[in-house]
């Protein structure tokens, strides 16, 4: 199959290489000239782990290019995916599809034979609609048929996920189109993937749900959390004692300092948007949105507590920024808000991250970076990890004691076991489990 892959960026690039690797011609369309020429120069401009090896391979079988120009790939293409952002739009937090229209719009222009345009990117119900719309309004001859098919996969483990999914959904309205999806995912069809094929409209809401789900589950665990913080509770073994009924699952019961990235904060407020317009509110994730967002801030107020109360001119360490380890993205990470709560208090924050530095930079340009984690507890009055990077997981805490001022540390990620750490002098603070035990 020839596929063009319009937007090379987390999705469009993993998806587009992925499918390049299954044996389609693959050629990943972007606006950023930037982007194209440095994918173009062998780099790869996110980090995503695998990716670098599996992009260079499919170039050298001349499966996998890359252009900014749409025209010759869409027209030459049995499918176009739209792989474009779906922010949060300024304002009201609904979905932001001009770059999904205006992709639309451009692909409209080339089309050339039958044609399936897919939407990949995350899009409220109804968006396949008007794609559709825009499709025929711009090219009212072309043949060509609106599929939806959401992408699951975990920035950090795209390759896995993608190559390994749990389920293919494909939205379709039209029997050809539905066939030509099926030819694309084949190659996972035949390792049990299940595929399922429904309506439009009702793909488009499986991927809001799935991620509202989700985000409850990790809302539902961190209140779950505050609570045995306050009872004298153990939230890591509630978690295992609940996660081992089958019908409950262990996933996604890690309690911490809320839910961020590029995908569930934009993705349950779209949905709150989306209930709400059509009359039927889910007030259960308007919970969710608004527990998660004042539990981030509620974070930077945690680790003032466990500094005694104060931070104004003292120095506070933060291991790990982006929203979760194994990614470079920082988008909606709550580290942004950790940093800004400790600032407003006074504090001076210092910070070492693997990968996330330089996408947290211009996010945070008046915080101190650090070259690895030691450096960055030189002379700290605190040691908060924030993020669960295995580069943090076994952390030499004699020399952490022996350099940081104050011997404070925050574990925002249940990494360390209490016991072990407090033993060593320090004064220990995580989450859902007793206060500075
Ligand atoms: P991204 O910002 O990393 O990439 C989007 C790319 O599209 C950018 O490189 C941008 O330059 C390009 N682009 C925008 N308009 C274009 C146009 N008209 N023509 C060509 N290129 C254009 O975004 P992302 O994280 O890959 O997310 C894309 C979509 O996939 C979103 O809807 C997101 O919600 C969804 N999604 C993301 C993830 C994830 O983990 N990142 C997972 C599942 C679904």
């Amino acid at each position: 199959m020839k596929i063009a892959m319009v937007g090379s960026g987390y999705v469009g690039l993993v998806s587009g290489t992925c499918f390049a690797d299954f044996g389609h011609s693959v050629v990943c369309i972007d606006k950023d000239p930037a982007k194209i020429e440095a994918l173009n120069a062998g780099r790869i401009p996110i980090y995503e782990p695998g990716l670098e090896a599996l992009v260079a391979d499919n170039v050298r079988q001349g499966r996998l290019t890359f252009t900014t120009a749409m025209r010759d790939a869409v027209a030459q293409a049995d499918a176009v995916f739209i792989a474009v952002g779906t922010p949060s739009r300024r304002g009201d937090g609904f979905a932001d599809l001009s770059f999904v229209y205006a992709a639309a719009r451009e692909i409209a222009q080339s089309l050339s034979g039958f044609t399936v345009v897919v939407t990949k990117s995350t899009v409220p119900v109804g968006t396949g609609d008007e794609v559709e719309r825009i499709l025929r309004e711009t090219a009212p001859d072309a043949e060509v048929a609106v599929v939806s098919n959401p992408e699951f996969l975990r920035e950090g483990a795209a390759i896995s996920d993608f190559k390994r999914p749990d389920r293919i959904v494909i939205g379709a309205e039209d029997e050809r189109a539905a066939e030509v999806m099926r030819e694309i995912y084949r190659p996972l069809y035949l390792n049990a993937a299940p595929i399922l094929v429904t309506g439009r409209r009702t793909a488009e809401l499986t991927k809001y749900a799935a991620n509202a789900f989700l985000a409850t589950k990790i809302t539902f665990i961190n209140e779950i959390a505050d609570l045995c913080e306050r009872v004298g509770a153990n939230v890591q073994e509630v978690a295992r004692g609940i996660g081992l009924d089958n019908r409950i699952g262990a996933k996604f019961l890690h309690a911490g300092p809320g839910y961020g990235g590029s995908c569930f904060p934009k993705d349950t407020l779209a949905l709150v948007k989306t209930a709400q317009d059509a009359g039927t509110p889910v007030r259960l994730v308007e919970t969710v949105v608004s527990v998660n967002e004042s539990r981030k801030r509620a974070m930077a107020r945690k680790i003032i507590a466990a500094c005694g109360g104060q931070v104004r001119g003292r120095t506070i360490a933060l291991l790990g920024l982006t929203f979760k380890p194994n990614t470079d993205d920082m988008r909606d990470a709550p580290s942004l808000s950790i940093v800004a709560g400790l600032q407003d208090a006074g504090a001076r924050v210092r910070a070492y991250d693997p990968e996330g530095m330089e996408q947290a930079r211009p996010l945070l340009p008046d915080i101190g970076y650090a070259a690895d984690p030691y450096d960055c507890a030189e002379g700290a009055d605190a040691l908060v990890l924030v993020t669960e990077w295995d580069a943090f997981r076994a952390l030499d805490f004699d020399r952490l004691k022996a350099i940081m001022a104050e011997p404070v540390v925050v574990d925002l990620r249940n990494v360390y076991w209490s016991r072990d750490i407090a033993k060593l002098g320090f004064s220990y603070t995580a989450i859902g489990q007793k206060m500075n035990a």
